[in-house]
């Protein structure tokens, strides 16, 4: 992808609504989600529904992400009313990309077929491993084979931008069967992959296995499983757009990019993160509590930090610096260049310079690169906070 076709998203307007209902919650999983109560998705969606029809008018979005939770769980229909009041609040550009996340453990065709007939066009399956003694230690419900169903029955239903995303560095997982998940996953054709690190996350039921004296990640090895799947990827025809995305070229999940070109993104539901005007926000995390609080007519705002500045410069290389083309030079990459932290990143060769632009040329140590930013000196940052 070539930077000035990342870039443009800075000014794409998208959406993210947040569907928290999991069949079960995985033991690694720390996001806001909730198990066996499926029941109550009828009222969530009625107050993500009614936030949508409050929000302010807007510009047509360009993607709209449902992620969760499993968005594949919830009734289509459901779906479709959030679907609908986007479109009607919003506006939708053409050829908008409409994404969601799904489990391949219950993807069937016939779910794929109403999915696509209310517009979703891509959709990205939480597979994880194509081992199955790997999915059964992260505590999923699926099978490998389940995996391959799903990716056919997305494709048979119509669905032609199809991502996979996987988990490498699970105890338990050696290199061998890393790389045939890896191959595996090559092997299922999807237009897009995304690789994390399994991490440990405090009150996680992983976290507190790993406290009492399980087996913890180990970071090396997670090093070389990466270099692993930039080899065995990159050598199949995807390309790294960012440090944990590969797609092939032109199949760039456009939700993500507008993300890291610090696009501004609406986000709807509990727990859910976006960003416009100038401020990035967050709501409630509970889903009782963010539908009591829609439900009344208060806001479902948990709090905002406003964005503007070198704040927002500073901001715009965080984000940025994610992507393989990097950021364009700005006050904030001659501030960075010219900093102690910024030339020893240079000299290590772990930053390139060159075009206008600067790059992570190691993608591994991004987040050292994101400790030097934020070691910056700068104006002092306002932080707003109305909960
Ligand atoms: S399916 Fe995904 S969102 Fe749901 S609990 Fe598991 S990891 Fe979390």
């Amino acid at each position: 992808m070539n930077p000035g076709d990342a870039d443009r998203f800075v000014e794409a307007a998208a959406a993210y609504v947040h569907i928290p209902f999991c069949s079960a919650v995985c033991p690694y999983c720390d996001f806001a989600v909730v198990a066996g109560q499926d029941h109550v998705a009828p009222r969530y969606v009625g107050a993500v529904c009614a936030e949508v029809q409050a929000a302010d008018p807007w510009r047509p979005l360009e993607a709209i992400f449902f992620g969760g939770g499993t968005p594949s769980n919830v009734d289509p229909a459901l779906l479709g009313r959030i679907v609908e009041a986007l479109v009607a609040r919003h506006g939708i550009t053409n050829g908008a990309e409409l994404s969601l996340e799904a489990n391949p453990e219950d993807f069937s065709i016939e779910r794929a077929s109403q999915l696509r007939q209310i517009g979703f066009n891509r959709v990205s399956f939480g597979a994880q491993s194509f081992d199955d003694t790997v999915l059964a230690s992260l505590g999923r419900r699926h099978l490998a084979a389940d995996i391959e169903d799903s990716v056919l029955a997305a494709r048979k239903a119509g669905f032609d931008n199809v991502s996979v995303d996987l988990i490498y560095g699970t105890p338990g997982e050696t290199d061998q069967s890393w790389g045939q998940s890896l191959r595996r996953a090559v092997t299922v054709a999807p237009d897009h992959i995304s690789c994390y690190a399994l991490t440990v996350e405090r009150g996680t039921p992983l976290g507190r296995a790993v406290s009492a004296g399980a087996e913890a990640p180990d970071s090396d090895v997670q090093a070389n499983r990466y270099e692993t799947a930039d080899r065995i990827l990159t050598s199949n025809g995807f390309d790294r757009y960012e440090v944990s995305n590969w797609s092939k070229p032109g199949w760039e999940c456009r939700y993500n990019l507008t993300v890291w070109a610090q696009g501004e993104f609406e986000a709807y539901g509990n727990g859910a993160h976006g960003f416009r005007e100038g401020r990035r926000y967050r709501n409630v995390r509970r889903i009782d509590a963010y539908i009591q609080r829609v439900e009344s007519g208060a806001s479902p705002r948990a709090g905002h930090d406003t964005v503007t500045g070198w704040e927002a410069e500073l901001d715009r290389l965080f984000v940025g610096l994610r992507r393989t083309v990097g950021v364009a030079e700005g006050p904030g990459t001659e501030t960075f260049l010219a900093s102690a932290e910024g030339k020893t990143l240079v000299d290590a060769g772990v930053l390139g310079v060159g075009d206008g632009r600067i790059r992570v040329t190691r993608p591994l140590l991004t987040d050292a690169v994101h400790r030097s930013l934020l070691a910056l000196d700068g104006p002092i940052v306002k932080v707003d906070s109305d909960a």
